[in-house]
């Protein structure tokens, strides 16, 4: 049986591009978001092989800690001609500073030897899994992912980590290049463009209630 959100929820992530984008989803259903940084909450180590595993792990870290129900997501860009790098570790791919330029640079250089310059060649998926996690170890899961191409060099300067050499299939523009609404794609406006709207589509089905 599928477990409804009510009251306060804890969004379980140290990353502000994603909280204000979390926000930003839970908005319309009334939930009383606070986030782990403002909780002071410690960022367990993800440890897990898959993007699932590793939002479980971050939600259930924030159950346990919080005595709340806790959401959390992972996500990653996984890039066909790199056999799916950087994948899970995508943040990691941006060294302490989270200096993407330098990471998109990497990738367009391993693209570059690898030969990888026709569009074709050139295919990247985002992956965004999220878990919410209640203290008593009920778990609701769901994962989706958004098929584009990458560029170079990167355009526009919306967004956040790999935005702008993100191209999604039958779109004209970046990620980079998006507001952040057309980004997400979201109901009444579309059924979801972005790999987190999409996975919040599904979530929101199995687990939310408009107000
Ligand atoms: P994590 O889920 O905290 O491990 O971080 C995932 C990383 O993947 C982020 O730091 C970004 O670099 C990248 N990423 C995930 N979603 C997006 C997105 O919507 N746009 C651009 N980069 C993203």
């Amino acid at each position: 049986m599928h477990r409804r959100i009510t009251g306060k929820l804890v969004i379980a992530t140290h990353n502000p591009g994603k909280l204000a984008e979390m926000k930003e989803l839970l908005a319309p259903y009334g939930i009383d978001a606070v986030s782990a940084g403002e909780l002071g909450l410690p960022e367990p180590d993800e440890t897990g092989t898959d993007f699932r595993s590793n939002a479980a792990i971050k939600a259930i870290a924030a159950a346990q800690a919080t005595k709340l129900p806790s959401f959390a997501d992972d996500s990653g860009i996984v890039v066909d001609a790199l056999d799916g790098a950087p994948g899970i570790y995508s943040a990691r791919w941006a060294g302490p500073n989270k200096d993407f330029a330098a990471a998109m640079a990497q990738i367009e250089r391993l693209l570059q030897e690898r030969g990888a310059t026709t569009p074709a060649k050139r295919k990247a998926h985002f992956v965004s899994a999220l878990c919410v996690a209640w203290p008593d170890d009920h778990l609701e899961e769901v994962e989706a992912r958004v098929d584009g191409t990458l560029v170079w060099p990167p355009r526009g300067t919306a967004g956040f980590g790999y935005d702008p050499m993100f191209l999604p299939d039958g779109h004209s523009r970046t990620f980079g290049e998006m507001e952040s609404i057309e980004k997400h794609g979201l109901p009444p406006l579309g059924l979801g463009l972005s790999h987190r709207a999409r996975a919040f589509v599904k979530l929101a089905e199995i687990c939310l209630e408009p107000r």
